[in-house]
């Protein structure tokens, strides 16, 4: 630098010096007039550099460098070369918050990040969904002023982030938000949104379930502590004492019933896959029509219509489980005089094992809740006939894992059909 600055000094003075020759030895007007020339022309170098400087430095491109002359080409190089540099630097920072926000936006959960008076800076499309945000008109705006409810609001206000709050939707569909706050960057904050809804819901079920189940078990045991005492206490004579033994047996047989059916329940939820063997199906047929047989005691007609030939192919048990659990349904809501027909039909396009009868029915408004655990249309009568309430979620579960599903068509007082339909994968002999 100081080099070029000694070249346009040392060019000056040879200017001059050369002007003062000339001025000496030929005319002092002729030097004087060499000295204006020699300095207007190097005045307009620079003139004429310092305008490019000026034009470059309004809007600078990286294009191409500018030209100069002598010590100004270096300055210009020097502005050159940092404006590139900035500019690579821009470029780098670019990607990376664009690849920050790729990741904020690839989260499976809500993030949004807010400044120290809980205004937006960035909300991921997920945060935008479940808290019904637009990032585009929403950035820079307080949360507050958009998420309105009293608790998330009370929640930010009262600074204490230890737990998450649980946000239920003020109205329309059923969800459920977990936000928890996180401090970031001295006060500002960061708010992971998590939809719990499923998680909830199967809590939920869960608490209902142990209350089920503590209530189907409570009332059997209820009945049975209060026969227990009655003959700890009172003196009675052989008949009733066997009448009381009687109650107390039939208790206890329900009981067993509900264990029994949980078990098997909790069997097939838990247990792995089932195997793929065939099972032949005019055996368990077979046995399924001794079964209903059995069960009815001569109160109804039970017929067996097939078409087709092939077997199932998947686990025994959890197949005969469910359709002995059809069966026993159909001749526990057929009255008396009924009849049940047990259907197995094998075409191309998979199986159906259907069991019909011309019993009480079912409305329509219950079909859909059929299947949950406990879930019974009329209470005493499930009863009175030994059921559980777990007959059909026992067959659902055990169909579900053959990739078969549950056709209930039914028609109160005319009688209704359970249909279990198989996939043509799931049919061995086709
Ligand atoms: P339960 O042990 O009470 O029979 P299920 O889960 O097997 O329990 O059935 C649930 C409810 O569905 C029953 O309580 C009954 O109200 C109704 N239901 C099932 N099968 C039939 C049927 N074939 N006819 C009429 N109602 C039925």
């Amino acid at each position: 630098m100081w080099s070029q600055i000694a070249r346009t000094l040392i060019l000056a003075l040879t200017t001059l010096t050369a002007a003062a020759a000339l001025g000496w030895l030929v005319d002092y007007w002729l030097g004087v007039l060499a000295a204006l020339a020699g300095i207007g022309l190097q005045m307009a170098r620079h003139f004429r550099n310092f305008s490019r400087l000026d034009r470059w430095s309004t809007a600078p491109s990286i294009e191409a460098r500018p030209e100069a002359e002598g010590a100004w080409d270096m300055i210009f190089s020097r502005l050159y070369r940092h404006e590139k540099d900035l500019r690579a630097q821009i470029a780098r920072r670019d990607a990376e918050l664009a690849l920050l926000t790729a990741a904020g936006q690839a989260l499976p959960d809500g993030v949004i990040l807010l400044d120290e008076q809980n205004r937006i800076l960035f909300c991921n499309t997920t945060a935008e969904n479940q808290l019904g945000l637009d990032v585009r008109s929403d950035r820079r705006q307080p949360v507050v002023n958009l998420v309105r409810q009293p608790d998330f609001i009370a929640y930010l206000e009262a600074a204490d982030f230890s737990r998450p709050l649980s946000l239920r939707a003020e109205r329309g569909e059923e969800r459920v938000l977990s936000i928890h706050a996180i401090a970031y960057a001295g006060d500002r904050r960061l708010l992971h949104v998590r939809d719990v809804t499923l998680a909830d819901r199967v809590d939920r079920m869960r608490r209902d379930f142990v209350a089920n189940v503590s209530h189907e078990l409570r009332t059997p045991l209820t009945v049975l502590s209060g026969f227990l005492e009655t003959l700890q206490e009172i003196e009675l004579d052989r008949g009733e004492r066997e009448r009381y033994l009687g109650m107390m047996a039939e208790q206890s047989l329900r009981m067993q019933s509900i264990v029994q059916d949980l078990l098997t329940l909790s069997t097939i939820e838990s247990a792995p896959p089932p195997e793929n063997l065939p099972i032949e199906m005019p055996e368990l047929i077979d046995k399924l029509r001794g079964d209903a047989e059995a069960l009815s005691a001569g109160r109804h007609t039970i017929v067996v219509e097939t078409a087709g030939r092939g077997d199932l192919i998947g686990a025994r048990s959890e197949i005969a489980s469910a359709f002995g659990n059809l069966v026993s349904n159909a001749v526990r809501y057929t009255l008396l005089g009924g009849t049940i027909r047990l259907q197995w039909r094998v075409g191309a396009e998979g199986a159906e094992f259907a069991v019909q009868d011309n019993g009480i029915g079912i409305d329509a408004k219950h079909l859909p809740r059929l299947t949950e655990r406990f879930y019974r249309v009329d209470r005493g009568r499930s009863r009175d006939t030994g059921g559980t309430g777990l007959g059909l979620a026992i067959v659902k579960h055990a169909l579900n894992r053959h990739q078969a599903r549950l056709e209930i068509v039914s028609t109160p007082g005319m009688g209704s059909r359970f249909a279990a339909k198989f996939p043509a994968s799931r049919v061995v002999g086709l």
